[in-house]
């Protein structure tokens, strides 16, 4: 019997992984020191456990152990880069460039700064959800200190050009900070040779445990330099302040080892099943596919079901199939998504789109039971619907934004 819901979310959040869960166990328990406490034995223990989740969070990058930082989560990691670029070069310029379909950790970050003095760019995306390298290039100024761009997306998983963009940054001297939650343990990441200078990441995105994340801090060639948003004891070399957390740093290494480990046979293996849903969704008639189809994350589709209000679609599948709708889960508002706005698509089609995030735990069974469920609920409620049945009639209601490329 399969488990309900089949969970189908897997870009809000990732499950822990049993192998991640059980590395992480001991240190509340019989290892709980503060990693700080240098005077016995219960502190090196979890300090050397804190090491080895660095060098394991590190390697999974392509980056040094001495380059890591932990904090909370990415969104903590964004602020401390964003916010942390901006008070140290400040000086130097107050122009910082971004793209509209960032995750709102990074849009609202920019909009506080804008508050504090900064000039943001928010450069806009074509059909597939890609910035414009041109525009990037336009948008330069001798006051640009920072370009922030995104590796993959959240919510339609499309992947940014991250080496043509480092590129551009490195020819202007300008830091280049890409926000790779999605990124990372996912397709392969490597700081060095994708050219990035900060970068952000978090645990519960890739299986391992909520409220953990890091920033990468490149420290040759160049040395970026922040000033620290949190005070407090100098932990993380006075970058972040607050004793560690140390079974969620441990779970967090762990996570890293495991996913640098499969990371290529589970992309193949989350590819096939994703496309399986995929198809068999896109065969349904007023179905079309948000984004593009081949720069994107192997495990991530985000479907338009014309005719069906996206709401009613989502509350019937409530307890049957976990994914979420083209509206921004933000403080649960019911604005159709910004991202699937700056692709081109209209209110109601936003409204109509469902984002579906396949996972390391998602087994064909699921994925079978996904596509009758979601064919069988959208015959229902198109069968309830006027809409549907004017379309049926032959007589299309030109709503504005129903038009699909
Ligand atoms: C989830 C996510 C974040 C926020 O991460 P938290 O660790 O939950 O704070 C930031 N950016 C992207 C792209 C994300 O998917």
């Amino acid at each position: 019997m399969l488990q309900l819901p089949v969970y189908l979310d897997n870009n809000a959040t990732t499950p822990c992984d049993p192998e991640v869960l059980a590395t992480m166990l001991p240190y509340f328990t019989q290892h709980f020191g503060n990693a700080a406490s240098k005077h016995h034995t219960i502190g090196f223990t979890a300090n050397a456990a804190v090491e080895v989740a660095r060098e394991q969070t590190a390697h999974l990058i392509g980056a040094e152990p001495g380059e890591i930082v932990f904090t909370s989560g990415a969104t903590e990691a964004i602020n401390l880069a964003l916010k942390g670029v901006y008070e140290m070069y400040n000086p130097k310029g107050n122009h910082i460039i971004t793209s509209i379909t960032e995750h709102k950790a990074v849009l609202d970050t920019c909009h506080h700064l804008e508050q504090m003095g900064a000039e943001v760019t928010y450069l806009p995306v074509d059909a597939a959800g890609r910035i414009n390298l041109a525009d990037l290039k336009n948008a330069i100024k001798p006051t640009t200190i920072l370009i922030s761009i995104m590796y993959a997306n959240n919510e339609i998983g499309t992947l940014q050009p991250v080496r043509d963009i480092s590129a551009i940054a490195r020819e202007h001297s300008i830091i280049f900070f890409c926000d790779a939650t999605q990124a990372v343990g996912k397709v392969p990441v490597d700081v060095n040779t994708d050219g990035i200078d900060l970068l952000a990441l978090s645990a519960h995105k890739m299986y391992g445990p909520k409220g953990v994340g890091a920033l990468y801090v490149r420290r040759k060639q160049p040395r970026v330099r922040l000033i620290a948003q949190m005070d407090g004891g100098g932990h993380e070399k006075g970058m972040r302040s607050g004793t560690l957390n140390v079974p969620g740093i441990v779970g967090l290494g762990k996570a890293c080892e495991v996913a640098g480990q499969n990371m290529l046979d589970e992309g193949t293996q989350q590819q096939k099943l994703r496309d399986q849903l995929e198809h068999a969704l896109l065969q349904l008639e007023g179905a079309y596919l948000n984004g593009s189809k081949v720069q994107r994350l192997p495990h991530v589709t985000n479907i338009a079901f014309k005719y069906v209000p996206g709401g009613a679609l989502m509350a019937a599948l409530s307890k049957t199939v976990a994914i979420s709708a083209g509206s921004a889960c933000t403080a649960g508002t019911n604005e159709p998504s910004y991202v699937l706005k700056a692709i081109g698509l209209g209110d109601e089609m936003a409204h109509a789109s469902l984002r579906f995030g396949v996972g390391r735990f998602t087994s064909e069974e699921e994925i079978q039971f996904a596509i009758t469920t979601i064919t069988g609920t959208i015959a229902t409620l198109r069968a309830e619907s006027p809409l549907w049945e004017l379309h049926k009639d032959g007589v299309e209601i030109d709503h504005e934004g129903w038009h699909h490329p």
